[in-house]
């Protein structure tokens, strides 16, 4: 497999941007090699620039539930982009994508579009503690809310210590605001509000953990944060920007059946173009301007070309008859076929899957926090990764993400995989 042209390309990325890249996972550093440059998508495939083809399970990183170049997506933008790229002014298309989502997430009853997940769950956090009148905000090690300076903690250990950055450049008393506690353990969040009482804010919570690779909440989980938040005066916001119209139509908190204060979205409401939304509350939504004192605006947002986007991409879901049950039936299909593949060469896996979100985790026990997934052996994942790729199946540059299966992924597509896996299985436990 030659990839000559996406090396040089990968060159000239270099003289431009930091590592080669506009976000980071795209370099592959941690499963090592160059990325490959992509020329094109259509339906459960990419191609790069020297003609690879791809079976993709990384949609983005979750917007293309439809598959790439979907037609009815595609033909939505080309119609908005006749009509006008953006305008800075009110357009119909805000309110028809608005119609849909507040159908699907009834908690948010008012909402507010921007141009990225990152602005969602900064701006909702925002809001939170001008609503409350707090100042920390409680998350989970592992969670990933978009790059605000505050959301980039996540290495606390201790139950309620106050969080050190991830990040270089975010000042320690920005770093403070925030807690840490482990996903899945309502004893530690407790503990924080204990701690704390009446300086939290919010929890802000991943409902199902996407970014340390899947990990479910566990039953009773959403539950009970929420009641906790609620107990002490705090909000409960879920971040479904990935789980938004992933898991279910209505979310994880349909899934799930259970309400948040405030909701973030992103990802598959843009239907690939960049959006973002938060909602939740009437009261609450009100303090954001200008009919309240909150302040949040952006120059793109609620844009044309990103709604049509949207509309379109929810159309197709739910003009696709069991649109979440199929998702659902070809995923499992993919899960199976991966452990017995797995199970065959005696290579310790475990996997997690929440619909059509799944991790491959090269562990030998439960995943179901940071601390337990950065037990799995990643140079075994990097070489997974590796030989996935020559199979012609293009995985997440990572042990800690989510592949997304796609409505376009066919079930000779998952028998492609699972075969793929099968070969890359042996060359691993050969090696
Ligand atoms: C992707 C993601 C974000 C950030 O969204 P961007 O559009 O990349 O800014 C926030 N929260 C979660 C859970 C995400 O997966």
């Amino acid at each position: 497999m030659s990839t000559r042209r996406s090396q040089q390309l990968f060159a000239r990325a270099q003289e431009f941007f930091p590592g080669g890249v506009n976000s980071p996972v795209r370099a592959w550093h941690s499963v090592g090699g160059e990325p490959v440059f992509i020329a094109r998508g259509a339906g459960a495939k990419i191609v790069d620039v020297d003609g690879n083809e791809y079976l993709d399970y990384v949609g983005s990183w979750g917007p293309l539930i439809l598959g790439h170049s979907h037609p009815r997506v595609v033909a939505a933008i080309q119609a908005a982009a006749m009509r006008g790229a953006s305008y800075g002014a009110p357009c119909e298309p805000e309110i028809e994508l608005a119609q849909r989502i507040t159908g699907a997430f009834p908690s948010m009853e008012r909402m507010r579009f921007v141009s990225s997940g990152t602005e969602a769950t900064m701006s909702a956090l925002r809001l939170a503690r001008a609503f409350t009148r707090r100042s920390k905000v409680l998350k989970f090690a592992g969670g990933y809310h978009g790059h605000a300076d505050f959301l980039l903690a996540r290495a606390g250990s201790g139950i309620a210590t106050l969080a050190l950055s991830d990040s270089a450049g975010v000042p320690s008393d920005i770093a403070a605001t925030t807690l840490v506690v482990p996903y899945n353990n309502l004893q530690a969040v407790e503990q924080a509000f204990h701690v704390r009482p009446e300086e939290i804010a919010a929890i802000v919570v991943e409902p199902v953990a996407g970014n340390m690779g899947v990990v479910p909440p566990a039953p009773g989980f959403l539950q009970g944060l929420v009641a906790t938040a609620h107990h002490h005066g705090a909000l409960a916001i879920f971040d479904e920007v990935i789980t938004g119209f992933r898991v279910g139509w209505g979310g994880a908190q349909g899934l799930f059946g259970i309400a948040p204060d405030l909701t973030c979205l992103g990802k598959i409401v843009g239907g690939g173009l960049p959006v973002g939304a938060y909602g939740g509350r009437r009261e609450i939504m009100d303090l954001v301007a200008p009919s309240g004192p909150v302040y949040q605006a952006g120059t793109l947002s609620g844009n044309p070309l990103a709604m049509a986007a949207g509309i379109a991409t929810l159309d197709a879901i739910a003009d696709t008859p069991n649109a979440y049950a199929e998702l659902e039936r070809r995923s499992a299909l993919l899960e199976q076929g991966l452990r017995d593949a797995a199970r065959q060469v005696a290579i310790p896996v475990s996997v997690n899957r929440v619909g059509s979100m799944l991790t491959l985790f090269f562990n030998r026990g439960t995943v179901a926090d940071y601390d337990s997934a950065t037990q799995s052996d990643t140079d075994l994942f990097a070489r997974y990764f590796r030989a996935m790729l020559t199979n012609r199946v293009y995985l997440p540059p990572s042990q800690f993400e989510a592949a997304f299966v796609s409505l376009a992924h066919s079930d000779q597509d998952i028998a492609d995989t699972i075969d793929g896996a099968q070969t890359a299985f042996q060359g691993l436990r050969a090696s």
